[in-house]
């Protein structure tokens, strides 16, 4: 095919086409489904012996060391539950450094000698499992000559069984790490990071009275938002199927001005989707709760219940993969770029993060008097604490060379990290500040003056959607992580600099005490120390304000604004400290997460860059000057005929096609400029030469794309991706 017939085809395919029956059965109970997939505490307690199930849970709930006598009990109950429930074999899943999910399958048969197979898993094969790994990224964690990684089982994890037309699979959620211990992947981390804020929540709790207290752990709530696609389109889109993200596309005449499609109702095709997807992550016991439009026109957001972070952050991956695969399903491809298409809103993955046990419960609810609450309070300032003094290490948990396009733009929080405390809180702090707090603002009522409704309680704080890191009434909303992300970085990020906050407030506390000062002095005199070195961290205005950038500034504040400038916050001295000091990671460790994030963000940018000259050249160049040629053929013809022709069109379609070619001329010299830099400097360079350039080329080619007659337009227009759901 050639010219627009591409476009074309994809428009008429996408008219035809009949998207699949949703496979839902009215007869089922809500909740008869959930978790039938997944090898849970209550499938363990059915199937093992008393003593082994409690060793589990003893693991689970309270970390005891696991007992290798009880994997292979564990083995063989999970290989019968899975073989059950049709699974032939199974994977070691786990999460390597390039964000994504990888996953070894092996059969349950071992060949036994006499030409037949016995179906066989052992303890030690479900607990450490060696894959061939030289091909991930590992920072110069490992040498090709060295290059084994092993896989171990993370019992704290829940085994699950996944379907597929051709057959299932027991999945077992595992670490992995290099031959000599270091962590190849990002589970290690946030279990490393766990138990270190848990050992330090723990010494806060008991100088609260709280005798031998049970663990802490983090809790995370991820809010993903994805775009859809109509994969006719999508394929038609060589940008997206290669970057995920259009390299090239004029704003369509209609965007989100009207704000008409933010919990709009959800469009049938899209709603089947939903339910789909919603089956198939209830089978895998993923609490998905809520779903609506988003503010983007083909945008959506899907939240499920929060969960351990361990949890929710495999459970999260698991989502993305299980909407990938069902959008397929319904012929669509399921987008999660933070910014698939230029000038329409990006995509983020707000991170609801709180602290807590079962026994004591959220540590991060204020109560209706914060004020009284200094347990409440002390956790309050311990965040406080931790975001001022590693606000430069929350923000490179959220770079890439993707999440550039969204933080800083006025959608998505800026680059600079900052805390919304709401009305209450701060007021609270304003008052600890000043000698000690007294009073809490209440809880309102809404009256609606229609006497048939009930009274509404009002928040004693009202939300603000600008700040990056926000209280909202029992937890921190961190809005900067990217849309396709892990949460697994962040989490890290925030265990562990909740770890040392909560190191200095029990160290303070222990110290005043032992030196015979009253506890609720000491207490005092923490929290209005922590405001004092720290409250300007908090912000409760508008974060995307001109003014602002000028007053962090003033504050002290970092402002990394892309990348590039962020990632050296991972080999600052004071990171380095912080994570070898809490055993999270090791010098050498941090330095291979800069150098795979500096390989990533170079690996990004040249693919695109890549992207952009080739698209630019053979498909946008080619249709701009066809059109050029049929202008000037008419002028030609109309002079023949001893017409007077206005040479206006021709002119207007001409400038954008130079600037097309002064472009791609000026990108290639960037691209091939990039070799002679090396590190950052090459990732800068990329920044500052290469980032650029291909936004010269698009802004010619998205200038022709208004100009150029629409039966040659090669390429799917943004108002056809976004409108046609
Ligand atoms: P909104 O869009 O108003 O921010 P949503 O209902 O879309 O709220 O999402 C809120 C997310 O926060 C959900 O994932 C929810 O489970 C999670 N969440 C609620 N309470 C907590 C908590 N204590 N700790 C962590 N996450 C929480
Ligand atoms: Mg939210």
């Amino acid at each position: 095919m050639s010219g627009n017939a591409v476009r074309l085809q994809a428009i008429k395919d996408v008219e035809a086409y009949v998207p699949p029956a949703v496979s839902f059965d009215p007869g089922e109970e809500p909740g008869q489904i959930f978790g039938e997939n997944v090898f849970s505490l209550n499938a363990m307690q059915k199937r093992l012996p008393k003593s082994v199930y409690k060793s589990v849970v003893a693991t689970i709930e309270k970390s005891a060391p696991l007992d290798p006598l009880v994997a292979d009990a564990v083995a063989s109950a999970m290989k019968d539950w899975a073989m059950e429930k049709g699974a032939t074999h199974y994977a070691h899943v786990f999460y390597p450094l390039t964000g994504l999910t990888a996953e070894k399958h092996d059969s349950f048969l071992d060949p036994v000698g006499d030409g037949t197979a016995l179906a066989s898993f052992s303890g030690k094969t479900l607990t450490q499992g060696e894959p061939d790994a030289s091909s991930f990224p590992n920072g110069g964690l490992r040498n090709t000559f060295e290059a084994r990684g092993y896989t171990g089982w993370d019992v704290m994890s829940p085994a699950y069984v996944l379907e597929n037309p051709n057959g299932n699979t027991l999945c077992i959620p595992t670490i992995f790490i290099s031959m000599t211990g270091e962590a190849l992947d990002h589970k290690t981390p946030v279990l490393r990071s766990q138990q270190a804020m848990s050992a330090q929540a723990k010494r806060v709790l008991a100088l609260f009275g709280h005798d031998e207290p049970e663990n802490v752990v983090a809790y995370c709530g991820p809010e993903q938002e994805y775009f859809l696609v109509d994969s006719h389109f999508f394929l038609a889109r060589p940008d997206l199927l290669n970057a995920g993200r259009t390299l090239f596309g004029a704003k369509p005449p209609k965007g989100q001005e009207f704000d008409d499609h933010y919990f709009g109702a959800i469009p049938e095709r899209v709603l089947g989707f939903m339910m789909d997807t919603e089956r198939e992550l209830f089978k895998l016991g993923i609490p998905a709760k809520t779903r609506h439009n988003e503010v983007a026109p083909g945008q959506f957001e899907v939240a499920p219940m929060f969960e351990r972070a361990n949890e929710a952050s495999d459970h999260q991956q698991l989502l993305m993969t299980t909407f990938k695969a069902i959008a397929k399903k319904h012929g669509m491809e399921c987008l999660f770029h933070e910014k698939p298409f230029a000038g329409v809103n990006g995509s983020g993955k707000h991170v609801n993060f709180s602290i807590g046990n079962t026994t004591q419960g959220n540590l991060l609810l204020p109560g209706d008097t914060p004020h009284d609450n200094a347990q409440f309070l002390v956790f309050c300032a311990a965040v406080i604490r931790a975001v001022h003094k590693y606000g430069g290490l929350l923000r490179v948990s959220v770079a890439s060379a993707s999440n550039d396009h969204r933080l800083g733009a006025n959608e998505a929080p800026p680059a600079i990290i900052s805390i919304f405390l709401g009305d209450q809180l701060a007021d609270v702090f304003e008052q600890v500040a000043k000698g000690g707090a007294t009073r809490s603002r209440e809880k309102g009522t809404l009256t609606i003056g229609v006497d048939t409704l009930p009274d509404l309680s009002k928040d004693p704080g009202d939300r603000n959607r600008t700040s990056p890191f926000a209280f909202t009434g029992n937890r921190f909303e961190f809005r900067a992580p990217g849309s396709q992300q892990t949460v697994a970085v962040p989490m890290v990020m925030l265990n562990t600099i909740m770890a040392e906050a909560l190191d200095y407030c029990a160290t303070e506390l222990e110290t005043a005490v032992a030196a015979g000062t009253d506890f609720d002095e000491a207490v005092q005199t923490l929290l209005a120390e922590i405001v004092a070195n720290h409250g300007a961290v908090i912000f409760n205005g508008n974060g995307y304000a001109d003014e602002w950038q000028v007053e962090a500034e003033q504050r002290g504040l970092k402002n990394l604004r892309t990348t590039v400038d962020a990632l050296p916050e991972l080999i600052s001295p004071e990171a380095i400290e912080l994570f070898s000091k809490y055993e999270v990671f090791s010098d050498r460790e941090m330095h291979s997460r800069y150098e795979i994030g500096l390989e990533q963000y170079l690996l990004t940018l040249k693919v695109e860059a890549n992207l952009t000259a080739e698209i630019g050249t053979t498909t946008i160049l080619p249709a701009a000057v066809r059109y050029q040629t049929e202008l000037a053929n008419n002028v030609a013809a109309l002079k023949a005929a001893g017409v007077e022709a206005d040479l206006s069109l021709l002119q207007t379609v001409s400038a954008p096609i130079a600037e097309l070619r002064a472009g791609l001329a000026q990108l290639a010299t960037a691209l091939s400029d990039l070799h002679d830099h090396e590190g950052i400097a090459e990732a800068t360079f990329a920044r500052d030469a290469v980032l650029p350039a291909m936004a010269k080329v698009r802004e010619a080619a998205d200038a022709l794309e208004a100009l150029v007659a629409d039966d040659l337009w090669p390429l799917p227009t943004y108002q056809e991706m976004l409108y046609i759901l």
